[in-house]
């Protein structure tokens, strides 16, 4: 499947819900989902009756977007997901909160996991005090996040650092905004990961 490069709004209208792909704007009232509840297209507005694998596959759609994955990298996720042990579903999650990208959009140094994975490509973090410019790079209890000597100057930053000081971070996480530094503490439980997502659905749908 090729990369989407659609409207990010249109992708939200279609899940009928905020996937929070762009950053501040979410929160404002120029939200699509907030203007347009219907689904996009022109039969966005017409009643349908959805089958049991419409639904399965409209969550791991949204698991997708939400994530910015494409089929065949979140198929693989999965895969690895049904490797371990525990709850196929949960450990899925796991696996897509703990990439690069989403752990520095969590700790708040980007706007949204669009602009995280940006940053991340553009070699502006340092895992472990090594650079890493890969998104997917997986992330394990103890790993520290830190925004690069070279960029912590850099105006972007600037303006993150202020709009990250205020905002609440995640339980599993260890922030230190002043340093633009951060670090992984434990691995997100389900009920730590606030994706509304039916995640025993998409276990279903790769189970048929
Ligand atoms: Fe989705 Fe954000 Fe667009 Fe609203 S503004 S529809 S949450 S991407």
């Amino acid at each position: 499947m090729a990369k989407y490069t659609g409207p990010s709004c249109r992708q939200c209208r279609r899940e009928g819900l905020k996937l929070f792909l762009k950053g501040d704007r979410c929160y404002t009232d120029k939200c699509a989902v907030d203007r347009r509840t219907y689904a996009p297209g022109q039969h966005g507005q017409a009643r349908k009756k959805i089958s049991e694998y419409g639904l399965q596959l409209r969550e791991k759609q949204k698991a997708r977007r939400v994530y910015g994955i494409l089929e065949g990298q979140f198929r693989k996720y999965y895969q690895e997901a049904t490797r371990r042990k525990g709850v196929t579903g949960e450990i899925l999650l796991q696996l897509l909160e703990t990439r690069l990208d989403n752990v520095v959009y969590r700790l708040g140094f980007a706007g949204s996991r669009v602009e995280a994975r940006q940053l991340v490509k553009h070699g502006h973090f340092l895992v472990n005090g090594k650079k890493v410019d890969i998104p997917s790079y997986q992330v394990s209890v103890g790993t520290a996040i830190e925004v690069a000597a070279k960029s912590k100057g850099s105006e972007k930053f600037k303006e993150l650092k202020e709009s990250a000081a205020g905002r609440p971070t995640k339980d599993w996480l260890e922030v230190n905004v002043d340093n633009l530094s951060g670090r992984v503490v434990r691995i997100p439980s389900r009920d730590e990961i606030d994706i509304p997502v039916q995640e025993q659905m998409i276990v279903e749908l790769y189970s048929r």
